[in-house]
């Protein structure tokens, strides 16, 4: 394989019927990979303690680690104290604006981003070249995987300039070849239609827009347009559906936007074991779980100009260990949702997208797509209140739209065991996004 700092804007062209992207790498010996990792967390702490980086180095010294012969790899990283966002935006707070967390001088970078910030002051997060190499390459293993090929024309619909996971996505489908439709996210009906009208003019193979895609396929039926004729025919990539959870397929830009990806043999997705060490950790003992467990997802990224080392994103995840028949050798990764989008009444936890999956069940709210909105429950024996818009030509008032709620509060306490209030709601009363939906609101204080 070329490295980064050698390469012109591409990878080599390998033969399309090649069953893996890398097969050195991603059929490695998993022994031979272990001790890659190894070394790789070996140089990592090395240069904690040269450069150094302060903020990683006093993880290191709260575990007794007084130099780089101290750890031995992989096995000792469960000593380290994790790392948390927080972590993050205090050290910014502290020594602005960088913080004391980088590996790299930031004007060493091409490339600089911020989280969304939903949850305080955005992190900022400064790739080299090199980081975006390693993240193309794990994007290129994604794509090959779902049978993306070079010369396939898709779009996206990934917010812009400071957040970083559109450039992101954009330079990774372009590294790999594919002939990028990059519209914007559609905030308004206006700028929904005009980039529904484009792919009239150019239709992609590839029309995944994530979170996006509901909006699109709301605003195509407004206008009367025929969805195939926009290319928004919607498939899931393989392996979803299989095991509980979703495949773990990124750690957020700011740390891993590629982590792996789905092969759709078995589930979970194929972990870059090359790039990262991914644990899925009690936060207590900061000890793994055992397999197939759900524990705090925790990664520790490898061989990059600007790595984090130990950092916990607060979302949950499940190692699966078993071999795969697909040739992979590389362990796979569920992901079970953020921790902040779980909710927890009369006994029971879950996540947004579980009651999501059991309104999907009742077909009357699904077209065009389905709208929701929960409130965040308020003490254990509150009531699970919950807005969804009704179908078209549905009037909400109707004994219908009532008999139909009644059937959403049924599917609900059948997959969840939870009493809830569903209420129909005309379309179109529930506030929309061009990215990501707000679908857990908080409740009124007082
Ligand atoms: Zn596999």
């Amino acid at each position: 394989m070329p490295d980064g700092s050698s390469d012109p804007l591409g990878p080599l062209p390998r033969p399309a019927d090649q069953p893996l992207w890398d097969p050195e790498h991603q059929a490695m010996d998993p022994e031979l990979r272990r001790r890659l990792q190894d070394e790789r967390v070996r140089s990592m702490v090395a240069r904690i303690f040269d450069a150094p980086v302060p903020l990683f180095l006093s993880k290191l010294k709260e575990a007794g680690v007084e130099g780089p012969q101290d750890l031995r790899g992989v096995e000792d990283l469960s000593l380290i104290p994790l790392t948390v966002k927080q972590d993050l935006r205090d050290s910014e707070s502290a020594v602005p604006p960088w913080g004391e967390y980088r590996f790299t001088d930031p004007r060493k970078g091409v490339r600089i981003g911020t989280s969304t910030g939903t949850t305080g002051q955005p992190t900022i997060t400064v790739w080299t070249r090199h980081d975006l190499w390693i993240e193309y390459e794990s994007g290129a293993r994604n794509w090959w995987r779902m049978g993306y090929r070079p010369g396939m024309i898709a779009t996206h619909a990934h917010p812009a300039y400071l957040y970083g996971g559109g450039a992101m996505l954009q330079g990774a489908y372009e590294y790999f070849g594919l002939l990028t439709i990059w519209v914007p996210p559609p905030d308004t009906d206006e700028l929904a239609e005009q980039a529904i009208r484009f792919w009239t003019r150019v239709k992609p193979d590839i029309p995944f827009m994530g979170f996006s895609t509901g909006r699109f396929l709301e605003v195509a039926d407004k206008l009367g347009i025929d969805r195939s004729e926009a290319g928004l025919e919607m498939r899931l990539p393989p392996g979803f559906g299989l095991g509980k959870g979703m495949p773990l397929m990124t750690a957020g830009a700011e740390c891993y936007a590629y982590v792996g990806g789905p092969c759709g043999v078995t589930a979970g997705a194929h972990i870059h074991e090359d790039w990262a060490v991914v644990q899925a950790v009690d936060p207590e003992t900061g000890r793994d779980v055992p397999d197939g467990e759900w524990g705090n997802l925790v990664v520790t990224t490898l061989d990059r100009d600007n790595g984090l080392l130990r950092y916990d994103l607060e979302e949950a995840c499940a190692i699966l260990r078993e071999p795969c028949p697909c040739g992979e050798t590389s362990a796979r990764g569920m992901w079970g949702g953020r921790f902040k989008d779980l909710l927890a009444c009369q006994g029971r936890r879950f996540q947004a997208s579980e009651l999501e999956a059991a309104l999907r069940v009742v077909p009357e709210l699904l077209q065009p797509t389905l709208e929701y909105q929960v409130v965040r429950p308020k003490g254990d024996s509150a009531q699970l209140m919950v807005k969804v818009e009704s179908g078209n030509d549905l009037q909400p008032s109707s004994p219908s739209a009532q008999a139909i709620g009644q059937r959403a509060a049924a599917a609900v306490q059948e997959a969840l065991g939870i009493i809830a209030e569903v209420e129909v709601v005309p379309r179109g009363t529930l506030p929309r996004s061009g990215y990501k939906a707000t679908r857990v609101i908080e409740p009124l204080s007082g």
